[in-house]
């Protein structure tokens, strides 16, 4: 048996199988992208490979470790990762939507904001500010005091002025007010971050990694301008380009009218390396698992009758055929082919008469790993009579 027999040929049904779940796959990678969860969702796709490979191979103790170690693994996982999956499901859900159309028009405020940060920058005032887009951050924040204004530029300025009770942390805004300031934003844990960025910027990279909000902070130290989005942190120059891009930011994406061209790059051109990726992840799972699979098959047997006493001859037969439901292997199933599969009846011990004869496995002389599930009809009733009798001598 060559390596290919074990391949499976895939049904239509297959490959609507691979792709819809290849789709979801890239999708949960979108999802989970910039969020601690990634990892461990690769982690875990990696112990899903090699459990499949250790039951391909028949590697039982292995296997047995891997069925009990799962169900703990995933009760934890999902204890330690309720935030992201929370965050992942926020953005599956239809509502997302509606809520985001409810963003504000943007385009004073990303002036004023531009403006402001720029004076404080110059001042030496450190700063951090998070612009709440769809996610909502509070779940992330700590401390703080709720407060309910609008971003007027003096209040900003006032609230991290040095000599200002709640200047350290981060002032909120959320549908163009100013909700809460003082709050303490989780620390991001990557290693890679360039030197001169302390806690404050850490403090908006974690943030940014954990929501879609736009962070803006001013380095007291250095007078500098940065925004913090999608765990990027970039320099910011002048206002008027800061304001800019807040705007963008912050407006609502204006929905392209639809097009055949726009659909055909949109689902295959962008992106395409973890979509070929998902694509190719999916394949061999599936080749992995379907050659594992059991499959049933119907087929139509004929029946022989052997050993017939040299006295008898057979009369009757209530049926000449059976149907046989038969399952095993995609590969043995498949090797079964045009082969022709008898049903062998041993009627030697039988003498003149009717008789009722229950069929089952042991009728039937097939390869190895195929098994019976049914016959249909089990029962075949038979006359046998003398030769005398059959055929009296002319
Ligand atoms: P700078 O460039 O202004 O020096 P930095 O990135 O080097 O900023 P630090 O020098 O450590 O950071 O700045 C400390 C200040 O950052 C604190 O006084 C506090 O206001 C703010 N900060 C630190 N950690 C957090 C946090 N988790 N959440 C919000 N603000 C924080
Ligand atoms: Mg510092």
């Amino acid at each position: 048996m060559s390596i290919l027999d074990l391949v499976p040929l895939p049904t239509w049904r297959d490959i609507v199988d691979i792709l819809f779940l290849a789709i979801v796959a890239y999708q949960l990678y979108v999802w989970f992208r910039g969020t601690r969860a990634l990892r461990v969702l690769i982690g875990l796709v990696v112990l899903g490979g090699v459990y499949s490979l250790a039951k391909l191979w028949g590697l039982f103790l292995t296997t047995w470790v891997f069925q009990i170690l799962w169900q703990v693994l995933v009760i934890l996982l999902l204890i330690l990762f309720q935030s992201e999956i929370r965050q992942v499901l926020e953005k599956v859900s239809p509502l997302r939507f509606l809520r985001s159309r409810r963003r504000v028009s943007s385009g004073a405020l990303a002036k004023d904001l531009a403006e402001v940060v720029f004076d404080l920058a110059r001042e030496g005032t450190g700063a951090i500010i998070v612009l709440e887009r769809d996610n909502n951050p509070s779940e992330f924040l700590s401390a703080g005091q709720t407060i309910m204004a609008l971003p007027d530029p003096v209040l900003i300025k006032s609230i991290f002025n040095h000599h200002a009770p709640a200047h350290d942390g981060a002032i909120i805004l959320s549908q163009g007010r100013l909700t809460q300031m003082g709050c303490i934003l989780p620390l991001s844990e990557r290693e890679n971050i360039p030197e001169q960025y302390g806690t404050r910027h850490r403090a908006a990279l974690g943030l940014s990694e954990r929501t879609d909000a736009v962070c803006i902070v001013v380095s007291e130290e250095r007078g500098e301008v940065s925004t913090v989005v999608g765990g990027e942190i970039i320099n910011q120059e002048t206002p008027k380009v800061l304001a800019s891009r807040l705007n963008d930011w912050l407006s609502i994406p204006e929905i392209p009218g639809p097009t055949f061209q726009g659909f055909l790059k949109g689902a295959f051109v962008q992106n395409w390396g973890p979509k070929l990726g998902a694509l190719i992840l999916v394949t061999l799972a599936w080749l992995i698992l379907a050659s594992q699979q059991e499959v049933k098959t119907n087929i139509i047997a004929q029946i022989r009758y052997s050993n017939l006493p040299s006295e008898l001859v057979l009369d009757k037969s209530s049926t000449q055929a059976v149907r046989l439901t038969l399952s095993g292997r995609r590969h043995s199933i498949k090797a079964l082919g045009n082969q022709e599969i008898r049903v062998q009846v041993g009627v030697g011990k039988l003498s003149a008469g009717t008789h009722t004869i229950r069929l089952s496995a042991k009728n039937v002389d097939l390869p190895l790993g195929i098994v019976i599930d049914q016959v249909i009809p089990q029962d075949v009733e038979v006359v046998l009579k003398s030769q005398a009798v059959a055929s009296p001598p002319i």
